[in-house]
This record gives C-alpha cells, sequence and structure tokens, in this order.
C-alpha cells in the first residue's frame, strides 16, 4: 500500500531542506527523503572527542542569499564573522575587503618578479568576477525579500555550518512537515508518480523535487508510456545526464591538535588558502596523474608515492580552524584542523579496488602533515592528538555524489544541462512531468547559492501548479 503525499522531495542537503522549509511556510506538508541517517548533505558538521569540524562546505558566503533566506523562513541563527587569509610560503594576507585586492598583487608581485603581467592578468580576471558576483548576488536579487548589499561576506554558524540545515530541520518540524531518513529512493515510475525507498516503502506524489543526484535519477526513469515529444526529450536528457562527470572532488584531514588556537591565530584567519611552494602544482600534474591512470596496470607505487608527494608539496590547501570563529569549537587550548585539496575520484577507486587504499591514506596523511609543519606549522608534528581520512569515495557513498563531486558537474566536459546562472528558471523544469529539480546538478557552475537559488524556484513553481 503506497503513501501519497501532495509533494514529495528526495535529498535533505540544502536545497531539499530550504525548498521543503519554503513550501511549509506556505502551508504545504511535504515528505522528505534522505538516504543517510543525518540531514545537510554536503553542509555538515560532527563532533569527535570534543572537537567540532566541518565534513563538507566549510563556511558560508552569503551572496546576497543565506541571510535572507534564513529570515525569510524565519530562522534566528547566530552567523559569526568567518575572515579568510590566503598565503604562499612565508607571506600570509587578510582578504577582508576590497583593498585585499591589491594586497594579493602586491604579494604575487613580489613572489614572481619575473610575471608582474601575468599576474596583473589574474588579478583582472578576479576583479571581473567579483563584479559578475556582486551583479548576479547583489542588492537587486529578486528571489528573496529585504535583500541587503553584504556581497562575499563569509560566516560561520555558531555551532558549524551544520547548524543551518539543523535549524531547517527544526522549523519543518515546527511548520508539520515529515522528514524520513535512512530513506534511499531505489525506484522512481514516473509514468505512475510512484517511489519505492530501499526498505520496500512505497510512496506516491502529485508533484516531485529531485534534490539529489542527477545520474541516480536518470538511472532510475524511462521514458515508455510519455508521448513522443516528451519521451523524446526526456531519452536526450537522459543520455546526456548519464555520459557526463561530476566535477572534482576533495580530500580532507581531520586533525586534532594539542596546541592554543592563539597558535593558529597569530599565523591565519580561521579560514586560509595555503601554498606551501610559491612554484605551485600547475598543468604538469594533471598530465603526470592522466599518465599515472593510463599505465594503471604497470604501476610502479614507487615511483606513484613520489609523484604523491610532489602533489602534496605543491598544491594549495584549504585550512579551516572552527575554534578560531566559535571558541567553543574544540576543548579549552586545543584546536580542530580541517586540511584539504582538490583529489582525483578515478585515482582513489582504482587504489581501492587494488586493495591498498589504507596504506595510500595512512602515506598521503602523512605527506599532508610533514608538509605543513615544513612550512606554515612548525610545531604541528609533535602536537597530534588524532587524526582521519575522508576522501571522494566516501563523499560518493554518504551523500551518493557521483563521482564524489562537491560542486555538481565537471568543466573539462560538456555540461549536460543547457541552463547556466543567468537562465536558472529553466534550470529547474525536467522534462518529465511534475518533475522539477534544486541543488547542485541543476546548474553550472554551482555551489550553495546557486542550490539555495534552485531550490526557492522550484518550490515557487510547485507552490503556484498546486493553485497557491
Ligand atoms: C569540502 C567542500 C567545500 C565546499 N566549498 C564550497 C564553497 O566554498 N562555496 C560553495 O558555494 N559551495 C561549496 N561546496 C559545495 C556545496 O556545499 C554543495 O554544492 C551543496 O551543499 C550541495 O547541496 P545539494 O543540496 O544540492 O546536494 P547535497 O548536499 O549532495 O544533498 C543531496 C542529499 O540527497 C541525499 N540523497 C542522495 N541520493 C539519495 C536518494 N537516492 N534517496 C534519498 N536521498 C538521497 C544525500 O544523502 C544528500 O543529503 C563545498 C562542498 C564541499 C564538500
Amino acid at each position: 500500500m503506497a503513501e501519497h503525499h501532495p509533494i514529495i522531495i528526495v535529498g535533505a542537503g540544502i536545497s531539499g531542506l530550504s525548498a521543503a522549509t519554503s513550501l511549509a511556510m506556505r502551508g504545504h506538508k511535504i515528505l522528505l527523503l534522505e538516504k543517510h541517517s543525518t540531514c545537510g548533505g554536503l553542509v555538515n558538521s560532527f563532533t569527535r572527542e570534543g572537537f567540532l569540524f566541518d565534513g563538507g562546505i566549510r563556511a558560508v558566503e552569503n551572496a546576497g542569499m543565506v541571510k535572507p533566506m534564513l529570515e525569510e523562513l524565519q530562522i534566528d541563527l547566530p552567523l559569526l564573522p568567518s575572515n579568510v587569509s590566503l598565503g604562499i610560503e612565508d607571506k600570509i594576507i587578510k582578504a577582508d575587503s576590497k583593498e585585499s585586492l591589491a594586497a594579493y598583487e602586491r604579494m604575487l608581485k613580489e613572489l614572481y618578479p619575473d610575471s608582474t603581467e601575468d599576474v596583473a592578468k589574474v588579478i583582472k580576471v578576479i576583479a571581473k568576477f567579483d563584479i559578475y558576483m556582486q551583479v548576479l548576488f547583489g542588492s537587486d536579487s529578486p528571489f528573496f525579500k529585504d535583500v541587503t548589499r553584504d556581497v562575499r561576506d563569509y560566516h560561520y554558524p555558531k555551532g558549524g555550518v551544520g547548524s543551518i540545515p539543523s535549524a531547517l530541520v527544526q522549523r519543518l518540524g515546527e511548520l508539520g512537515s515529515t522528514i524520513k531518513t535512512g530513506a534511499e529512493v531505489v525506484h522512481l515510475d514516473a509514468l505512475h508518480h510512484t517511489l519505492l525507498d530501499e526498505k520496500g516503502n512505497r510512496y506516491t506524489y502529485d508533484k516531485l523535487i529531485w534534490c539529489a543526484d542527477m545520474k541516480h535519477f536518470y538511472r532510475m526513469i524511462n521514458a515508455e508510456g510519455y508521448s513522443d515529444p516528451v519521451k523524446s526529450n526526456i531519452v536526450t536528457e537522459q543520455e546526456k545526464i548519464l555520459s557526463s562527470r561530476g566535477a572534482e572532488s576533495v580530500f580532507t584531514l581531520f586533525l586534532a591538535v594539542d596546541l592554543p588556537p592563539k597558535y593558529f591565530g597569530n599565523i591565519s584567519e580561521g579560514h586560509f588558502f595555503y601554498t606551501p611552494s610559491k612554484q605551485g602544482l600547475g598543468q604538469l600534474h594533471r598530465t603526470e596523474l592522466d599518465n599515472i591512470l593510463a599505465t594503471w596496470e604497470q604501476l610502479d607505487r614507487t615511483a606513484f608515492y613520489s609523484w604523491l608527494e610532489s602533489f602534496c608539496r605543491l598544491n594549495t590547501y584549504e585550512i579551516s580552524i572552527p575554534v578560531l570563529n566559535d571558541s567553543d569549537a574544540a576543548p579549552e587550548g586545543k584546536a580542530g584542523l580541517v586540511v584539504s585539496f582538490l583529489f582525483d575520484h578515478e585515482l582513489t577507486r582504482r587504489i581501492e579496488k587494488d586493495g591498498w587504499y589504507n596504506e595510500f591514506e595512512q602515506r598521503i596523511s602523512t605527506m599532508m602533515i610533514d608538509t605543513l609543519a615544513e612550512s606554515v606549522y612548525p610545531q604541528l608534528k609533535d602536537h597530534i592528538l588524532f587524526s582521519f581520512t575522508a576522501g571522494p569515495l566516501h563523499i560518493e557513498r554518504t551523500r551518493g555524489c557521483s563521482e564524489g563531486a562537491i560542486v555538481g558537474w565537471s568543466f573539462e566536459q560538456d555540461i549536460p544541462i543547457d541552463a547556466g546562472m543567468l537562465n536558472m528558471k529553466k534550470a529547474v523544469l525536467t522534462p518529465i512531468p511534475d518533475i522539477y529539480r534544486a541543488g547542485q546538478w541543476t546548474v553550472s557552475p554551482a555551489g550553495l547559492p546557486t542550490c539555495i537559488m534552485t531550490a526557492k524556484m522550484a518550490a515557487d513553481l510547485v507552490h503556484k501548479e498546486l493553485g497557491e
């Protein structure tokens, strides 16, 4: 016997939760189905032995979107300032105002005196991108009431970024909607508006908003039974989506350290982009990686680790130190660090398949720690209390993201959706009647602000179609 719900949303990441809350605020009762045991998707925080860590995004960029969304949903959540530092070798600057771009330019010119023209070009691109972001997410944002002009301001929600999904979950409960966790959707009969979760529960809907992995969605879709034009549109999109790849993934090392927050605060802000060597990674590493993958059967593990070592030494690290933003994020006199860089999903898949993932995990963790200890944190190595990692396979398995992608589709191939940032309204429509979509697979480039925007658009459409 199927449970009927007028609106079902699949995926309780930031897009599913914000679409659901937006609809619930207008009187709708929603069923939200989530495969994981907790909500939030790539926006999540957790505590281990008193240390607060963020498992996905490290801080939230308001972008004229997050604060107004919380206000509109009547969620009062303390948002602490989250400042950013940029560093290369021993030069570290704070990136907290428009003037920071000039400081960044000076820093780059000092580090690369023979490339001042190239540096000027890079700075020009960054400045142009900033203006684009302001136009897109600035005070004229039509999506939320009362948007204030505070673009590119980063915030750290008290209790970690996961406090945002937690607040949305609470709000949804207050509004009488239902969230079912541990309910992975494994079958979708779109023609008959029916879903099945992995425990065999059956649900029917009038309107469905899909806020989870798009490849998983299209693997379940059967175009038979629809009229010819609809069928042809479904098949065309299905082929495009299923032959596409997710964007890069990330490898993260979590560290609990017996060093006071001041030690780290004297070096950088709580969100720190750091490149230990001015040589940088460049394109060479990608070519070498492609070569490693192409000749995998003959892999010489010693040569591989030598490549990995230079990858760790030359890379740019995103380092987040929650206790510098929220003083309750670590036990007294200690600090937790979340250290990561972009990492290839296919490489980790092959290592695991060949049975040496644990060895790899040990080696890469040591290399990351050694690199940071030899550059920016000389005292780090002797003060580590415990550490653990999460790689692309973890993201793929726990959050259901194809290829462990963290921001939707890969830029290296044609993007399989024909809607970019400037025509998002089209993006939330699917070729399948009564099914809408939102989130990181809906527009490109994707990220937290566009997830919230598409969620709001999908919610508005469903609300309108159900007769306001
Ligand atoms: C380390 C990291 C750093 C990031 N940094 C930034 C940044 O600086 N700026 C920025 O804008 N963005 C950043 N992002 C990206 C941003 O966090 C994501 O794009 C965004 O959170 C995606 O939200 P979503 O709701 O679309 O998808 P998800 O978070 O993937 O949520 C989808 C949900 O659906 C569930 N699900 C999947 N399959 C099923 C199924 N079959 N049935 C039921 N449920 C299912 C999943 O468990 C998950 O909870 C970062 C992400 C990471 C991981």
